[in-house]
C-alpha cells in the first residue's frame, strides 16, 4: 500500500531584499503546500512566509528584510487580483 509522501523539491529563490539568488531546499505535502524549507546555499536563511519559500542574505538586518517581505507581499497581491479596493 501506498502512502502519500511529502516532496522535496530544489528550488532557487532571490533575496527579497537584493534578489540575490540562493538554492532552497523546499518540502510540499502530497496536497501541494509548503511544509518546511531550508536555504542550501551559504550566506542566506529562510523568510517565514506560509504560502512558499523566501529567503534573505543574512547580511541584512532584520527591519530591512521585514519592509523589504511587506513590499513584496503587497507586490504579489496587486499581480494576483485588480482589485481596486486599497485601505489607504
Ligand atoms: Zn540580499
Amino acid at each position: 500500500m501506498n502512502t502519500p509522501e511529502n516532496k522535496n523539491v530544489a528550488e532557487t529563490h532571490g533575496c527579497v531584499v537584493c534578489a540575490k539568488v540562493f538554492s532552497v531546499l523546499a518540502v510540499y505535502t502530497p496536497g501541494g503546500k509548503l511544509l518546511d524549507c531550508t536555504v542550501t546555499s551559504p550566506g542566506g536563511h529562510i523568510v517565514p512566509d506560509k504560502q512558499q519559500p523566501l529567503v534573505a542574505c543574512n547580511t541584512h538586518p532584520e527591519d530591512e528584510i521585514e519592509s523589504a517581505y511587506k513590499r513584496w507581499q503587497s507586490n504579489n497581491k496587486m499581480k494576483g487580483s485588480d482589485s481596486e479596493y486599497e485601505n489607504e
